[in-house]
C-alpha cells in the first residue's frame, strides 16, 4: 500500500500508535526515535500486537507488505498530520509564550465548550511530536481547537504554526524560561514571536495581553488584533481585583471569581473572557467555564495541611515565573510568608545569575522565612535556610517544622518534585 493511500484510508479517523508497549487497534505504528530509543526496532512487535502498519525509516526493518518505508517516519507523523487538521473545519487557536500555557488552555477550554464542540491539547502535548499527535486527535464534528505550543528553541513555534495552521494565536508572555536553548530573553521574544508572525503573514487574527508593552509592540502597524487591558479602554476593560487567596475579575460591572491563586493567573483568565466574548458565548457561561476551573497538578494549588496555607506552585518553575509567584505571595495580607524555592533548570550559562537574583528578590521581601533547595540554589549568596538536596530539607523540617498559621509557597522545576513536600510539612 502507498503512503497516499494509507492517508485516505485513516484520514477520516488516524489511529495512531507511537509506543509499542500501548498500541491502538488497526492503528498506524510510527517508529520514532529518541536519544535512548529507535521506533524501527518495535516496528514488528507493534504489528504482533494489532498496529494495522508500521512506519519505519530505516530500511532494515521493513519485514513484509505491512511495514511501509519513508525518509522520515517523523516528518511523515508530521504530514499526516497537517493534512488531518486540513480535512477538518475546527477554528484553531493556538497558544505559545514562556509560562501559562496550559492553564490558559484549560481555562479556554472551559468558557468555549459551554456553546461549541471543542477540544484542546491533552495534557501537555505541545512540541513536534505532540502538537502532530494532538491534530491527529482532531474529530471531524469539533467546532473548536486549542493547540497549545511549547518550545525550546527558534523556529521551533514557526515550525508548529506551518503544521497546524492556526486561525487564531495568544502568547500568554515572554519570559526568562528555556533561556539556554534560545538564547537569552531578547532569544525568547524573537522565538515566541514567531507565532504573530505566522498569524499576521497569513492576515489572521491575533489576541492579546494589551497591557504587556512587549506584545503592543510586536503587533505595531498589525490592526487584526484583539486586546484585553485593565485600564486601556481602547480594549475590551477586564479589571482585575486581586488574588487574595484566589484571582477575582471583573467585567462590565459583573464579577468572576475563580479557583486560582497566583496573581499571574490574572491574564490567563481574562484572556479566556476576550476568546469567549469574541466568539459570542454569553456571559454567565464564561464565567461559569471560569468559575468552575479548578487547577491541578500541583499548578497554582491552595491546600490546607494542618494550620499551613500551602500554595503549592512546584509543577515548574523559571525565573520569571519565580518572580511572579514571590510578587503574589508578598501581596498577601495578614499572614506569615514562607517562601520554600527549589532550582530553575535549562538557564544554561544564566543559572548562576539567575538563581542569586531570585534569591536576592525573596530576601528583599517581607517573609518569615526564606528556604532554598538544589545545587544552584544552595551556591548563592544570601541569609536564608539553603540545602544541597531535597533529603537533607526533608530531614531538617523533621527538626524544625514550620508551625502555623503561615502560606507557604512551594516553587520549583518538575525535576525537583517539590510537591513531596507535602508529607514533610
Ligand atoms: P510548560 O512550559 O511546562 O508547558 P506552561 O506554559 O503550560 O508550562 P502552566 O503549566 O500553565 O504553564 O503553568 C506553569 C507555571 O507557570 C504555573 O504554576 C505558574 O507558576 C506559572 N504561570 C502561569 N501563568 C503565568 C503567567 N501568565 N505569567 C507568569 N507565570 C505564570
Ligand atoms: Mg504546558
Amino acid at each position: 500500500m502507498s503512503l497516499e493511500e494509507i492517508y485516505t484510508r485513516f484520514c477520516n479517523h488516524p489511529r495512531i500508535s507511537t509506543d509499542s508497549r500501548n498500541i491502538v487497534p488497526d492503528s498506524l505504528f510510527f517508529a520514532l526515535k529518541g536519544p535512548n530509543f529507535n521506533g524501527n526496532t518495535y516496528a514488528d512487535e507493534a504489528l504482533e500486537k494489532g498496529a494495522a502498519f508500521a512506519i519505519v525509516d530505516e530500511a532494515e526493518y521493513v519485514s513484509g507488505p505491512k511495514t511501509l518505508l519513508v525518509p522520515d517516519a517523523l516528518s511523515c507523523l508530521q504530514k499526516l498530520a497537517r493534512h488531518h487538521r486540513r480535512q477538518c473545519q475546527a477554528t484553531v487557536i493556538a497558544l505559545t509564550g514562556s509560562n501559562g500555557k496550559t492553564t490558559t488552555k484549560e481555562l479556554i477550554l472551559s468558557v468555549l465548550e459551554r456553546s461549541y464542540r471543542t477540544q484542546a491539547t491533552q495534557g501537555n502535548l505541545n512540541n513536534h511530536i505532540g502538537v502532530a499527535l494532538t491534530l491527529l486527535g482532531l474529530q471531524k464534528q469539533t467546532e473548536m481547537m486549542i493547540v497549545e505550543m511549547g518550545a525550546n528553541h527558534q523556529r521551533e513555534i514557526a515550525f508548529l504554526c506551518e503544521l497546524a495552521e492556526p486561525d487564531f494565536g495568544y502568547i500568554t508572555n515572554y519570559g526568562k524560561a528555556h533561556l539556554e536553548g534560545f538564547g537569552g530573553i531578547e532569544g525568547v521574544i524573537k522565538g515566541k514571536s514567531e507565532m504573530y508572525d505566522y498569524l499576521r503573514a497569513t492576515g489572521k487574527t491575533i489576541f492579546f495581553n494589551a497591557d504587556d508593552p512587549i506584545q503592543r509592540e510586536k503587533l505595531q502597524g498589525y490592526d487584526k488584533t484583539i486586546g484585553f487591558s485593565t485600564t486601556d479602554p481602547a480594549h475590551t476593560i477586564i479589571k482585575d481585583l486581586g488574588a487574595d487567596p484566589y484571582v477575582k475579575l471583573k467585567v462590565d460591572g459583573n464579577l468572576i471569581e475563580t479557583s486560582l491563586s497566583g496573581a499571574y493567573n490574572f491574564s490567563n483568565c481574562a484572556i479566556a473572557v476576550l476568546i469567549g466574548n469574541y466568539f459570542n458565548v454569553p456571559f454567565p457561561e464564561i464565567r461559569m467555564g471560569i468559575e468552575s476551573y479548578v487547577p491541578e497538578n500541583n499548578r497554582s494549588q491552595l491546600l490546607e495541611v494542618g494550620k499551613l496555607q500551602v500554595l503549592l506552585d512546584a509543577y515548574n518553575a523559571n525565573p520569571s515565573s519565580m518572580a511572579a509567584a514571590l510578587k503574589h505571595l508578598s501581596g498577601l495580607e495578614q499572614t506569615k510568608k514562607i517562601a520554600i524555592l527549589g532550582d530553575m533548570f535549562e538557564l544554561g550559562e544564566d543559572a548562576a545569575i539567575e538563581h542569586q537574583s531570585i534569591a536576592d528578590l525573596a530576601s528583599s521581601l517581607d517573609l518569615e522565612s526564606l528556604i532554598l533547595v538544589g545545587k544552584a540554589f544552595s551556591r548563592t549568596t544570601t541569609d536564608a535556610h539553603q540545602f544541597e538536596s531535597f533529603e537533607e530539607l526533608a530531614d531538617y523540617l523533621k527538626s524544625h517544622p514550620i508551625s502555623g498559621p503561615a502560606t507557604v509557597l512551594i516553587k520549583a522545576s518538575r525535576g525537583m518534585a517539590l510537591e513531596r513536600l507535602q508529607d514533610h510539612l
